[in-house]
């Protein structure tokens, strides 16, 4: 696909731009590098107001891409001449131009969204009420054999309208055949119903698990929530519906392909992606389906097998690439409230601080072992009881086992500490955090409140200390929508109108830095990702409107008009 209402433009030749070296600036242009004539461009967009994320040279108003990659970046004039019989020519109308945005932590749970029923709203804050979640599970019961669950994906307990927690009882009006699951979006909760208990053998008496609970309501007794490790039990009971191999590769393949269209009509152009079908990933990618490009990151088996092989993290080309391991979880939930903190929850009792979900002795080894193969660590930590033993064993790791830049990344970081920074900073530890928790979410900050909130999400604070911290949603948990993030890392006001920790505010030319060349070097890829820079991959994304002048409470909503990666059109509105 090309760009639409293209006109060819006159060809005038600008032999300076072939020779000169990327790192210099000459004329108010950026020239390409050597290896790029950019005479005779596959595109110029020209008369935009270009953010570049290039510290040489912030703004511009046009460029030139060739071969994929941005050729040229300078003033309509001398960008203009580089056009030849057969550019094509954008004219972008003062619209704002951007690089593409990079989400750095994504389930990408693309088969979720196409089979599953969702009793909630991925993408936008919307309310539901506790009947149509009952009433959606009923109907997929009615066509569900008796003894297989129901399953409902999406929930969000502060996004029901009853006002109330969903609860067993509710459930119970599901079906009393069939073992009953409504997962929250945050994924470390799961409600259940009676029948799911009765054939887990789980009742009120049943002690809690480490690393999760079974929660009971004022009387003692279950009242349907579960939470992180706990959940466990229910893996052993019930059925699911069993797919062919050649039916699951499909259906991955469906749900890769259509997440993928879903991810750059928001503007994402890179997204890391928690595991998923590899080989799905590939023949979507070989189909000319896969339109955003993917750090791929791997656990388990296949962790193993990188391990086994000599595999290391930077394996694979511009499209897939083996990025760093996939989070290794080590405390519960911020958006569920069961992240291990260091001081007691508010008004619970008896008192609870969290959920770790793994032994230190444990993190320890698998660090090493992760880091010791060249692999970069991927850690998922919220508290800062969780980042304290991340970087414990970091360091230890590191301490043994001296390696330059491995950008050990912790997901999420949500709760940090003077000490913690600095030793994050020591570490060279890379920080990606929850983005459009801010606007989606600040109806659960009263949970923490306002004195744990200014160490939360902590972006002003990793900015100011020279960390770069990068975006990532966490999709399901957060919608991934870039522009959501960017308001919320701007005003920190969220959807209700509440504000939280108003310190971590960053600029809004910050925010772009943290979604784009952030998430570049996050994934190890500045030198070819993150800014509008000739000789880097031509990822870009046109903005109806520059989040610099309009509202900052509408920056949200600014129309996604085109996004390119590598010079090729994947989303036009
Ligand atoms: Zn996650």
């Amino acid at each position: 696909m090309g760009l639409t209402g293209a006109g060819v433009v006159g060809a005038i030749g600008a032999p300076w731009l072939r020779a000169v070296p990327a790192a210099a600036s000459q004329a108010g242009a950026l020239a390409p590098p050597a290896d790029i004539d950019a005479r005779s461009a596959d595109l110029v967009v020209y008369n935009a107001k270009v953010l570049t994320v290039d510290p040489r040279m912030p703004a511009a108003e046009a460029f030139a891409v060739k071969g994929g990659r941005f050729a040229a970046v300078g003033s309509t004039a001398d960008i203009k001449a580089l056009a030849g019989k057969g550019t094509e020519a954008f004219d972008a109308k003062q619209m704002t131009v951007v690089p593409g945005f990079t989400d750095c932590h994504n389930h990408a749970p693309g088969n979720t969204l196409l089979y599953e029923v969702l009793v909630g709203n991925p993408f936008e804050v919307e309310f539901v009420t506790i009947a149509s979640i009952v009433d959606k599970l009923r109907a997929k019961a009615q066509k569900t054999p008796a003894g297989g669950w129901v399953d409902g994906y999406f929930f969000d307990d502060t996004k029901v309208k009853d006002n109330r927690q969903l609860n067993v009882h509710d459930l119970d009006q599901v079906s009393k055949d069939h073992p009953v699951a409504v997962h929250h979006r945050g994924g470390h909760t799961s409600f259940y119903n009676s029948k799911a208990f009765e054939m887990a053998g789980i009742t009120k008496a049943t002690p809690d698990s480490f690393g999760g609970t079974f929660d009971k309501d004022a009387a003692g007794e279950l009242n349907g929530r579960v939470t992180d490790r706990a959940r466990a039990v229910f893996n052993r009971i019930g059925t699911r519906p069993a797919f062919t191999p050649d039916e699951a590769m499909r259906r991955d393949r469906e749900g890769l392909a259509h997440i993928s269209k879903q991810f750059v009509r928001y503007g994402l152009t890179s997204v890391h992606h928690e595991g998923g079908n590899l080989a799905a990933l590939q023949q979507v990618r070989a189909r000319g389906d896969l339109l955003h490009r993917v750090s791929y990151e791997s656990s388990g088996k296949q962790l193993e097998a990188m391990i086994d092989a000599g595999i290391a993290t930077g394996f694979g080309d511009e499209w897939i690439k083996l990025g760093a391991t996939s989070e290794h979880t080590v405390d519960g939930s911020f958006s569920e409230r069961t992240m291990a903190l260091s001081q007691p929850y508010i008004g619970i009792s008896p008192p609870y601080k969290g959920n770790i979900t793994e032994k230190q002795e444990d993190l320890d080894g698998w660090i090493e072992r992760v880091h010791r193969a060249g692999i970069q660590v991927n850690c998922h930590a919220n508290g800062d009881v969780a980042i304290d033993m991340v970087l414990t064993a970091v360091e230890r790791a590191q301490k043994k086992f001296p390696r330059p830049d491995a950008r050990p990344k912790i997901t999420h970081c949500s709760l940090i500490n003077d000490a913690l920074v600095r030793r994050l900073k020591a570490t060279g530890t890379v920080p990606a955090m929850f983005t459009t928790y801010a606007y989606y979410n600040s109806d659960k900050f009263h949970f923490y409140g306002e004195d744990l909130m200014k160490r939360m999400m902590a972006y002003r604070t990793f900015l100011d200390a020279g960390i770069p911290a990068a975006a990532g949603s966490d999709f399901s948990p957060g919608p991934f929508a870039p522009l959501m993030g960017m308001q919320g890392m701007v005003t920190r006001t969220g959807w209700n109108g509440e504000t939280w920790g108003a310190n971590q505010r960053i600029t809004v030319d910050e925010a772009l830095k943290v979604n784009t060349i952030n998430g570049a070097y996050a994934s190890r890829e500045e030198a070819i990702k993150g800014s509008i820079t000739p000789g880097k991959l031509a990822d870009f994304v046109v903005l109806a409107d520059d989040p610099h002048t309009v509202d900052p409470s509408k920056i949200k909503d600014i129309a996604i008009v085109r996004t390119v990666v590598g010079g090729t059109m994947a989303y036009q509105a």
